[in-house]
Formats: C-alpha cells, structure tokens, sequence
C-alpha cells in the first residue's frame, strides 16, 4: 500500500503552501470567485432542493473548499457551514435527491463528489460525522450496483449527446435513467475508489472490479462517451492502481489516457465534451482529470512524456479556461481545421469554477514531491510559488516564481534536518537542454533534470530560458516557453499573445475572447 500523499486526485496534506494576491492570482482568484453570494451554503442548498444532478453542487464545493483550505483558512468557515447544513438535506437512505427504484446515472456521479468532498473533509478536520456520511452513502448508494454494471446500457450514436452544457435524464431503459452526459455513471468512480482508500470493505473492491470491466467493454470514441466522465474514471483507476499494485488498473488508466490523446484531446491541450464531437465545447473538470492523470502516469511509469503533457495541460488548457473572476468556463474545441480559440460559456459556474480550483491546487501543493522521511530528497515538476513542508516538517523551504511568465525560479531552504542539505531533482521542460538552464550553485544534469544541493538559509537561483519556437505536427503553433501563443484579428494587435493571458484581460475582453492559435498567411513569427 502505498500513502495517500501518493495519490494523484488526493494529495494532500503534502505542505501547507503560502497563498496570497501577490503571490499566486491564479489562487486567490478562484478562493474570492467561490466565496461570492452565489455558493453561499444557503444558496447551494436551494439549489440543490429539486436538481437534476442530485449531491453534485454541495459536493463539487465541499471537495473544493476543502482543498483550498490547504491554502488558506479563509475557506473554513463556508466549509463549516456547509457540512452543518448537510445532515437536514439527506433524504431516510442518507443521500440526497429522490429514492427511484431505478439507477439514476446523475444522482449516482453526483453523490462521487459528495463522497469524495466528505471524505477529503474528514482528512482536513478529523470530524467523524463527515466520514460517516461518506461511507453511508457507498452502503445505501453505490454498493447496490455491484452485480448491475453489466447490463448499464452500451450507449449508441444517437444516445442524447445533443445535451446542454449541463446534462439531463432524457431516457429510461430496463433498469438505468440515463443521462445525456453518456456514461457520467463512470464519475461513482470518484467516490468509490475514495471510500476504498479511506476503508477496508471487500465490496468496495468488488464494485471497482465490475466497473473496470465495464471501462474494458465499450469503445468510448464510437458511443461518444462523456471526456469528463471518462477522464475522472481513468484518474480513479490509476489511484486504484496505486493502491493495490494492479498492473490490469494502470493499464486501462494508460489505455484510457491515449484514447484521449488521439480522439479527445484539442489543439491547447483541452478537452472535447464528448468523444467523437469536435462540434461541442471544451470542459475544464475534463481537463482536471487529464491534468491528474497525466501527472499521476509520470509518478506511475517515470516516463516523461507524461509529465510534458501536464505541463501543457496545466498552462494552455486549464490555464487559458480560467477566467479573470477566477471562475473557469468553456471554449471552443481547436483543431487544424477550427483555428479559431474562442469563449464558448464564459463561467460553468454549476460544475467547471468548482472543480477548476482543484486544478489550481493540484499543481502547487502536487507539484513537488518529497522521498521517504529522512531521505532529505525533493523533486520538483512543477513552478509555483509557495511554501513547501514536508510532511514531518523537518524540511521547509520557499518557491518563488513567475512561471510560465517568466523562467526564473528561486529556491530558499528556511529549515533543514540538523543543516544537512536537501537533495533537489528539478525536472526541466521538454523544450530546453539541462545544459541550457543556469543555476548560481554546482548542479550535475541529466537526460531531463538537474540535481543540486540545497543547504539551509541557502538560496539557489534556477532560470530556464523561455525559448521561443514553432511546432509541426501536422499544423503550425508557436510557443514561448511552455504557453501556446496566439494572434487575434484586430489590426491593432499584431504580436503573439499567450493563450493563458486571458485570465489577466477585463472580463468584457475574455467574454469575446478570440484568436486563431495555428500559423496563417500573415500570422506573426515570435
Ligand atoms: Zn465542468
């Protein structure tokens, strides 16, 4: 068994990283946009009275706050609020929404969050009353699908991805209401696999077998299934993977990435909403999932092509979809033939600003990656600025950095274990040679990172030039460093823009937001 800090959707408690305006906008942001009127509990709960999506809203935000409160305790008291007003909502089985005899797929992934968001509640504050309504949920809920999973209908063509950007139950077939998010049944996947890390319940296990076979059993790309839905399923089995030792789970997490790779994946390194439909829309919760999953396969198999991805994902993907109210919303699918980036739905303020802010976390608190205690080793993938502990707190020390804006990176060790240094592996994008980055200390390289020592009150500054360059691969982009680069059509603009620059423009501008992000005739050479 491995620890939890290990796994890609859970890390937590890893450090307790500083998070400030000054320090981390992207942050801040997205703390400020869930605090507003609108996910007040009060709010939440009206909303929830009647959803289509029962258990989804208070459990996206309660897996939300709870996060973030690894950053900061501005988020406790709504956190608080919210569990409180819990228990009063939960129908006589203990979850919430409507008792059907039948299996409703969005009551079903709905109540994953909740699980999930319990349960990460419980690791933060050590209540038992949140873990106890997690594990209540599985029993009354989800355990109920062991034996089932194998008549969930194969969905087909036609199965109702006409759907809006919020799904809805549009049929009923033997013993299944379906949704037109096809296959969003894969997100119980979430909480399942969330509830097998926090217990020892066989059926738990036997439930996540069943559902692999299920992921085995259908051709995703050809039923158009859900990316979201898929992704979230995929990063669930990789922590599964993780836990167990299963090699058949990290081969269908693996299995699972490529198909998004090759059938779901745009030219920013977003999302389709549905396999098969380059005519929908891009969805940030998918690009969570693709941005843990990717990092979780660099922990899982070191290969470091899994660990570009995220980077890609993480800066030009999820970081363009934010939007400067520190919201997240939907773009336009980009591809050789759909140049064009621009603003689908300005906020998905019911599912995509929730789960955005993990995201957010996910690349800080989960970017750096300490050995075994006592070992003084510290990797790190990924550039932000926070304070990192490890999780003895014998190590700490700060990062600070304006990445992707810049390359510069600086490392200062405020405590070590009886001052012996701390063994840093800094991992170097894919776009520059080891032997190009500079570093005011004595670093040997590797294939793809530097190793240095990093001794207390000790700073070690790391700049990693931001080269500029084109990419072909059957069409023409233009980075500089890490971010994809842009150019709108307004003739009083002719330099190319990074894609993630739309979190630093006026909301007015991101809503009308469009640039085309392949080469053209005319298209400026960075
Ligand atoms: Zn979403």
């Amino acid at each position: 068994m491995h620890s939890l800090d290990t796994l890609s959707g859970m890390t937590f408690l890893l450090g307790r990283p500083v998070v400030g305006g000054a320090t981390d906008p992207r942050l801040s942001a997205s703390v400020t946009r869930l605090l507003r009127p609108d996910y007040h509990p009060d709010r939440v709960f009206e909303m929830e009275s009647g959803s289509d999506w029962p258990g989804d809203y208070p459990g996206r935000l309660i897996l939300a706050l709870a996060n973030l409160a690894q950053f900061t305790d501005a988020v406790l008291n709504r956190l608080a609020h919210l569990i409180t007003m819990l228990p009063a909502a939960l129908n006589e089985r203990g979850y919430l929404g409507p008792i059907h005899r039948e299996f409703d797929e969005q009551q079903l992934a709905g109540h994953a969050w909740l699980v999930s968001g319990l349960l990460a509640h419980h690791r933060l504050t050590r209540d038992p009353e949140s873990r106890r309504m997690a594990h209540r949920i599985i029993e009354s809920l989800f355990l109920p699908l062991i034996g089932n999973l194998a008549d969930y209908p194969v969905r087909s063509d036609d199965g109702g991805s006409d759907g809006a950007a919020s799904g809805v139950i549009d049929r009923r077939q033997g013993d299944w209401l379906l949704s037109s998010d096809t296959y969003c049944i894969f997100i119980v996947l979430e909480g399942v696999v969330a509830g097998f890390a926090d217990g020892s319940d066989p059926r738990v296990r036997t439930l996540i077998d069943e559902f692999l076979v299920l992921l085995d059993r259908d051709d995703l790309v050809s039923c158009r299934a859900q990316l979201h839905a898929s992704m979230t399923a995929a990063r669930s089995v990789l922590d599964y993977a993780v836990l167990t030792g299963s090699d058949a789970a990290l081969n269908t997490a693996r299995r699972l990435y490529q198909t998004y790779r090759r059938n779901g994946r745009t030219l920013n390194d977003a999302t389709f909403n549905w396999f098969g439909r380059p005519d929908s829309w891009t969805e940030p919760c998918a690009m969570v999932d693709t941005f843990l999953l990717a990092r979780g396969l660099w922990w899982a198999t070191g290969n470091v092509e899994y660990l570009d991805d995220a980077h890609r994902i993480e800066i030009n993907g999820l970081g363009h979809s934010q939007r400067p109210n520190g919201g997240f919303g939907l773009d336009s699918v980009t591809l050789p033939d759909q140049p064009w980036l621009t603003t689908a739905e300005y906020e998905a303020t019911w599912c995509c600003t929730m789960r955005g802010a993990i995201g957010l976390v996910e690349a800080r608190i989960g970017g750096v990656r300490f050995g075994p205690v006592g070992t003084n080793r510290l990797n790190i993938d990924f550039f932000h600025s926070m304070q990192i502990q490890d999780p003895s707190g014998a190590v700490e020390l700060l990062m600070a950095t304006d990445y992707p804006n810049n390359g510069t990176v600086v490392l200062t060790a405020t405590r070590t274990p009886e001052g012996r240094p701390v063994q840093v592996e800094f991992h170097v994008p894919p776009w520059v040679g080891p032997e190009q980055l500079s570093i005011d200390t004595i670093a040997s390289t590797s294939h793809r990172s530097i190793t240095f020592e990093l001794f207390e009150k000790r700073v070690v500054t790391v700049t990693i030039p931001m080269l500029e360059r084109r990419e072909t691969d059957g069409t023409v982009r233009s980075f500089r460093g890490p971010q994809l680069l842009c150019s709108d059509d307004r003739p009083s603009r002719t330099a190319l823009l990074p894609v993630d620059d739309i979190f630093s423009q006026t909301e007015a501008e991101a809503k009308k937001f469009r640039a085309r992000i392949t080469a053209a005739p005319g298209f400026p050479k960075p």
